[in-house]
């Protein structure tokens, strides 16, 4: 591993200022938060770019906060955090439910929301979260800020909006009217990955989000709208059946996610059709 190791640069810039203008004048370079994705990368020789940004200490990519009504949280924001933060608790608890369901307390404790993000995959557990609470991300480089919403983030499978001069500083969420609901499906409780994630937000027009059931996660755009028609519960399943396109891959089949999906649905629109149900954060 020392020969590895060897021939790796991790540049650590002290403010965001520094590592935008190394961004911008000296790379490529690959921002490193908490290393989780990344180390693997690096072990399975899918990370092959051998400098790093470090961003671990900058304060300006940290903590949770309201800024008016919108609850602000740092791009260096790790699953601990968010399963501790009263903000998050109170304003997106799915938040906090869907960070106790990533891999264990070593990774919740180094893994960051805006790795997460950053980090593209269709399977991401914080991702279906952000769709339903139409987040938005926010994104700095020496030139300026861009503010993207998380809904059109995703370009293809792990392709992102965000260019190589930028990092992701904050992740935006506005308030969530509705009762909020988030699931994850995975062949075990801890250190799985999902074979399907879902959010969900029941309001008069309800919000659902699926990961793993597509290149990207995905909102199901066509099931809300059913059901916000007053369809029935058959429908809304079939049409969720019809529009996602899971694949067969080594976590599990195409066919069992779309049924597992429609069994979602249903739970989900049972559990908060019903009240005193709503999933809390203990
Ligand atoms: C054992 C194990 C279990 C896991 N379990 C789960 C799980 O259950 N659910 C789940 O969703 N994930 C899981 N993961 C994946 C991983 O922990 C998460 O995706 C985590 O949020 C990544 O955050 P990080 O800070 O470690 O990112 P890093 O590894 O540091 O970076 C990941 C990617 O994001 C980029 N990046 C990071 N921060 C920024 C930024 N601010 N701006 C721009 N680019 C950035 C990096 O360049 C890199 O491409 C697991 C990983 C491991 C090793």
């Amino acid at each position: 591993m020392a020969t590895v190791l060897s021939r790796l640069a991790l540049l650590q810039p002290r403010t965001l200022a520094e590592a935008l203008r190394l961004l911008r004048d000296e790379g490529p370079l690959v921002p490193l938060a908490g290393c989780t994705d990344l180390y693997v990368g690096l072990h399975f020789g899918t990370v092959r770019q051998p400098r790093f940004l470090d961003l671990q200490g900058l304060r300006a990519l940290g903590g949770i906060r309201l800024s008016g009504e919108t609850l602000v949280i740092g791009a260096l924001a790790t699953y601990a955090e968010l399963i501790a933060s009263p903000l998050v608790r109170r304003r997106l608890p799915i938040l906090a439910e869907a960070s106790r369901w990533v891999g264990s307390p070593q990774i919740q404790n180094r893994g960051t929301l805006g790795g997460n993000v950053a980090n593209a995959s269709p399977a991401g557990d914080t991702l279906p979260v952000l769709a339903v609470a139409e987040a938005t991300v926010v994104l700095r480089s020496a030139d300026g800020e861009r503010r993207i919403p998380f809904n059109g983030f995703y370009t293809g499978y792990r392709q992102t909006a965000m260019r190589p001069d930028e990092l992701i500083v904050a992740i935006e969420v506005p308030p969530v009217e509705g009762r909020q609901w988030f699931r994850k499906v995975g062949t075990r409780a801890a250190q799985a990955i999902s074979k399907v994630v879902m959010a969900a937000v029941r309001a008069p027009r309800p919000r659902i989000a699926l990961g793993s059931v597509a290149p990207t996660v995905v909102r199901a755009a066509r099931t809300e709208a059913v059901l916000a028609e007053r369809a029935t519960l058959a429908e809304a399943q079939a049409a969720l059946m019809d529009e996602i396109q899971p694949i067969d891959d080594l976590r599990s089949t195409a066919a069992y996610r779309r049924r597992v999906s429609a069994n979602l649905l249903a739970q989900f629109w049972n559990d908060t059709g019903r009240r005193g149900l709503l999933p809390e954060c203990s």
